[in-house]
């Protein structure tokens, strides 16, 4: 095999590799992020979720003393009945208004309390919510130097076989293959009679000569091709 070619063929699976190491990187880094940030969307449930019960039960509360001070006033009305005191047609009116304030009041508590249930059960699901939440955060966490671990020394190896790979290379090819690299890989393969990054077609010949160990760039794109 054409030792440059070889070369070129180990520089360019070098530079892929620390592409995919480095992107890898940055994948768990996004997680990292995105795991913090649905932490913190959990906990902002579980605020809400007890807020909501703290105002309910400030509201079943209110109501209780709404219903307290109408169950007074018609104790006096009807003292005022039985005693036959003042009006006894305004103590009617004020014994039924009395009535129908309670009756709103007991209906209210009631629709309180069944919303109660829901609510008591939304802060113990919001709780769940942030355990999961902050052990997935643990567990990515606890897990992140083993990964950094492996990640870094692959990448390592990479760089050491990228050293090496261009090493090996005279300097003309290196900077043709350098330019190249400014607009991503510089190196492809032939799939289906054309470049695989560019997608201009290879002809035959050509493919031919890449096959028997010549050095070929795509007419398309410049970048060197390689028999996959
Ligand atoms: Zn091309």
């Amino acid at each position: 095999m054409n030792p440059e070619i070889d070369a070129l063929a180990r520089l360019d699976a070098a530079d892929r590799e620390i592409a995919r190491l480095e992107a890898e990187f940055k994948d768990r880094e996004l997680l990292h992020r995105k795991l913090e940030e649905a932490k913190k969307a959990a906990e902002l449930v579980l605020v809400k979720a007890e807020a909501a019960v703290v105002a309910n039960k400030k509201a079943q509360s209110d109501r209780n003393v709404s219903l307290h001070r109408w169950a007074d006033r018609r104790r006096s009305a009807v003292r005022a009945l039985e005693t036959a005191a003042g009006d006894p047609s305004a103590a009617e009116r004020q014994l039924s208004a009395c009535d129908a304030a309670i009756a709103d009041d007991e209906n209210a508590v009631l629709d309180l309390m069944l919303e109660m249930d829901a609510r008591v059960a939304a802060v113990a699901e919001s709780n769940k919510g942030v355990h999961d939440a902050t052990e997935a955060v643990g567990k990515a966490r606890d897990g992140f130097p083993a990964f950094r671990n492996v990640n870094l020394t692959a990448k390592a190896k990479a760089v050491s076989q990228r050293t090496s790979a261009r090493s090996d290379l005279p300097r003309e090819l290196l900077s043709k293959y350098d330019l190249l690299s400014t607009k991503g890989f510089s190196a492809t393969t032939i799939v289906s009679d054309a470049c695989r990054a560019c997608n201009a077609s290879v002809a035959p010949q050509m493919q031919a000569d890449i096959r028997s160990g010549r050095l070929e760039t795509c007419r398309g794109c410049g970048r060197f091709l390689l028999s996959s």
